[in-house]
């Protein structure tokens, strides 16, 4: 199935209604739709999900080149080469209070590791790192810079104990059961290992007054949704304690922003104008604190 058959048509009148992935409860109450997917809170534990998850096969069919390389619909990146540098610019911070975190500078799991830019400036700084990327685009990219990519969204492939960190960035809300990635996570991390990932936190004040217009509110690419507390809640239950927590901050290209704004808010009055942006050379990058993105570095308890 190609990805751009998921249209708002097939979205609606989809069956299927997951049961919550934080705590498999059935008791979802509806708070909106977003992209003709239902988006619903857990009930029992709190949890924000949307209730139609994609099989993996389609979820690798979206994660295809057109949503590295800005095809609309698909509503990814605008360009994931050109910006290496901005991207890898966003990970500096990440990687240095990371680093500090962990008990050696061991092995390390990259989840979602896209085109490998965050392993190859974590072995810039002496790391032993492996990634894991569900996009054959992605994956075989990172693998023509010369990385270790294993293509596929669960670390079950790796033995108990083998790393000392492992990194999600912007990935855990793409993951139909979190709980059970997370808890593949705890198998292969070293007891004294760090488990670093962000997120979209939806109880930020930003995502509040935004409601259903966050850009976190992102379905099919993003499935589960957390606020501090429910993402400590599924934290905990695959046996993590959340240990540090602080407000993301990124640099962005222009051309990142525009696409953004285009993909997630579709025609606009100011629509030509942002298009005109994109066929101008200019791109400077943006330094952004971005509220509701929440980092988190996690132990195991
Ligand atoms: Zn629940």
């Amino acid at each position: 199935m190609d990805a751009g058959t998921w249209s708002p048509r097939t979205r609606e009148t989809a069956d299927a209604r997951a049961p919550c992935p934080g705590c498999s409860s059935r008791t979802g109450r509806l708070r909106f739709r977003r992209f003709g997917y239902r988006i619903v809170e857990c009930c029992a534990c709190g949890l924000v999900y949307c209730d139609h998850m994609p099989p993996t096969r389609a979820l690798v069919e979206l994660y295809s080149d057109g949503y590295f390389t800005g095809r609309p619909d698909l509503r990814g990146y605008h360009d994931y080469r050109a910006d290496e540098g901005v991207i890898k610019a966003s990970f500096l911070d990440k990687l240095d209070r990371l680093t500090g975190a962990a008990p050696r500078v061991g092995r390390l799991l990259d989840i979602g590791c896209a085109l490998g830019y965050f392993m190859e400036i974590a072995a810039g700084r002496g790391w032993d790192a492996y990634g894991l990327e569900i996009s054959g685009f992605a994956a075989g990219m990172a693998r023509r810079r010369g990385l270790r990519v294993v293509q596929g969204c669960s670390p079950a492939v790796f033995r108990p104990g083998t790393f000392d960190a492992v990194t999600m960035w912007d990935v855990i809300e793409h993951l139909p059961d979190p709980l059970a990635s997370l808890r593949e996570i705890h198998r292969v991390l070293r007891p004294d290992g760090v488990l670093g990932l962000c997120t979209g936190r939806i109880d930020a004040p930003l995502a509040r007054v935004l409601g259903r217009w966050s850009r976190i509110f992102n379905p099919p690419q993003h499935l589960v949704f957390f606020s501090r507390r429910t993402l400590a809640q599924v934290l905990a239950a695959a046996g993590f304690r959340m240990w540090q927590v602080w407000a993301d901050r990124k640099i962005v290209s222009l051309r990142y922003l525009v696409h953004l704004c285009l993909s997630l808010y579709g025609p606009r009055p100011l629509a030509a104008a942002l298009r005109a942006v994109l066929r101008t050379p200019i791109n400077p990058a943006i330094p952004l604190w971005i509220p509701d993105n929440m980092v988190v570095l996690a132990t195991k308890t």
